[in-house]
C-alpha cells in the first residue's frame, strides 16, 4: 500500500493537475461511468465533532474508495486544522487497499477546481471582473483557480466579516490583480463571474443585486439549511451542478426546490457540458453552478497524487 502524507501533497499536485482530474471525473459522472455512494455524516457525541464518509467509484479511471473526515471545532486550540480529511483508495480489481492519502489540502484544491471548471465552461465571453463573496480559508484557493481559467483584469470582494477581507486583498496581489472591497450591489452589477464561498445559513447575494450577463459559482452550501444566494436568483439562472441529487438536498438549489421555484429537471450536471451533450451557457443571461462537493472529486485528486508520487519515485510503500 502506498502512503502519501499530508505534508507531501503540496509538492506533488498543483492546480492544473487538480483541474484536469476534477474535469475528467465530472465528465465520467455525466456519462454514467462514475457514481457517488450515499454520504454518511454523524455527530459523534465526542469533542463536538461531525464525522463521516464520502465514497464512490469511477469505472473509467478505476478510482475506488472513500474520503473520511469531518469537523473538530476544538482543533484550532491544539494547533490543528478543524476540518480533517483522509482518503483511502482501493484496488478496483481485488478490493485490496491501494493508498492512504492526506486529504486536507486536496479538499481545498478539488473544491477550487470544481468552480474553475464551471468558469471555464460557463463564464460569459470576455469575462474581466471576478467577484468574491467570502474571505475564509477556501476563498484564496478559489480565487487562484479561477484566475487560471479566465483573463480577469481585477477582483472585487465582499465579506460578512469585513475584518477578514485582507485575505482576498493579499491573494489578488499574489496573482497580480488589483482588488477593491465593494458593496454587494456593486459586486452583483460589476462582476462577470461571482464565486460565493461562505458558511452562511441566509442569503447574502440577492436577485436584485445581479444585473448583467454573469456566471455564479455557489461553493459554500454543502449541508441542509445553508444558503448563500436568494432562491429567486437561483430560479432565474440556467442551473448546473456537480451532482443533481446533492444539489437538491444539500446544495444551493435546495431552497428554490423547497419553495417550488424550480424542479430537479431544471438542473444539469456540468459533466454534460464538458462531454458536449449540453450547450452550456447558450443564450442564457445568467448561469449558476451549484458546487456541492462529491466524494468522486476527492478520489480523483487523491488517485492523481498517488500517480505523481509513483512517477517521481517518492511513493512511500508499506507491506500491508
Ligand atoms: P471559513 O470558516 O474559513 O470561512 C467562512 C466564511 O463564511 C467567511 O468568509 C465568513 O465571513 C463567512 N460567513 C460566516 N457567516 C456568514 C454569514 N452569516 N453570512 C455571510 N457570510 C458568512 O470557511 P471555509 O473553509 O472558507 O469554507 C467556507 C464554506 O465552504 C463552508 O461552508 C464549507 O463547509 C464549504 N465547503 C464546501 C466545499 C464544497 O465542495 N462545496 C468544500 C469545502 C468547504
Amino acid at each position: 500500500m502506498i502512503i502519501v502524507p499530508e505534508k507531501d501533497i503540496a509538492s506533488l499536485i498543483g492546480r492544473a493537475e487538480s483541474l484536469d482530474a476534477v474535469e475528467a471525473v465530472f465528465a465520467a459522472m455525466a456519462a454514467g461511468d462514475a457514481w457517488n455512494f450515499p454520504v454518511i455524516r454523524e455527530a459523534i457525541g465526542h469533542a463536538d465533532a461531525l464525522y463521516g464518509f464520502k465514497s464512490g467509484f469511477d469505472r473509467k479511471s478505476l478510482a475506488l474508495g472513500l474520503k473520511s473526515g469531518g469537523y473538530w471545532p476544538g482543533n484550532e486550540a491544539r494547533g490543528l486544522t478543524n476540518h480533517q480529511s483522509t482518503v483511502l483508495l482501493f484496488d478496483a480489481d481485488t478490493g485490496r487497499p491501494h493508498a492512504l492519502v492526506g486529504g486536507n489540502l486536496l479538499t481545498a484544491l478539488r473544491t477550487a477546481a470544481a468552480s474553475a471548471v464551471s468558469i471555464k465552461y460557463l463564464a460569459p465571453k470576455g469575462a474581466k471582473v471576478l467577484g468574491m463573496i467570502g474571505a475564509g480559508h477556501q476563498s484564496a484557493f478559489q480565487m487562484r483557480a479561477a484566475a487560471d481559467v479566465a483573463d480577469f483584469e481585477r477582483v472585487i470582494g465582499w465579506n460578512y466579516h469585513p475584518e477578514m477581507i485582507s485575505r482576498l486583498e493579499e491573494t489578488a496581489a499574489e496573482i497580480g490583480l488589483p482588488f477593491e472591497q465593494v458593496s454587494l450591489e456593486r459586486l452583483g452589477r460589476e462582476a462577470d463571474v461571482i464565486i460565493s464561498i461562505t458558511s452562511a445559513f441566509a442569503p447574502s447575494l440577492l436577485d436584485e443585486h445581479v444585473t448583467g450577463p454573469t456566471h455564479i459559482a455557489c461553493m459554500g452550501t454543502d449541508t441542509k439549511g445553508k444558503q448563500e444566494v436568494e432562491a429567486a436568483l437561483v430560479a432565474r439562472a440556467r442551473l448546473f451542478t456537480d451532482e443533481v441529487a446533492q444539489s437538491v438536498s444539500i446544495g444551493e438549489c435546495q431552497h428554490a426546490i423547497a419553495q417550488g421555484l424550480i424542479t430537479q429537471d431544471d438542473i444539469t450536471e456540468i459533466g454534460a457540458v464538458i462531454n458536449g451533450t449540453h450547450e452550456g451557457r447558450g443564450d442564457a443571461e445568467l448561469t449558476l453552478f451549484d458546487g456541492t462537493g462529491v466524494g468522486l472529486q476527492d478520489l480523483a485528486v487523491a488517485a492523481r497524487v498517488v500517480e505523481l508520487a509513483q512517477e517521481r519515485g517518492v511513493a512511500l510503500e508499506v507491506d500491508f
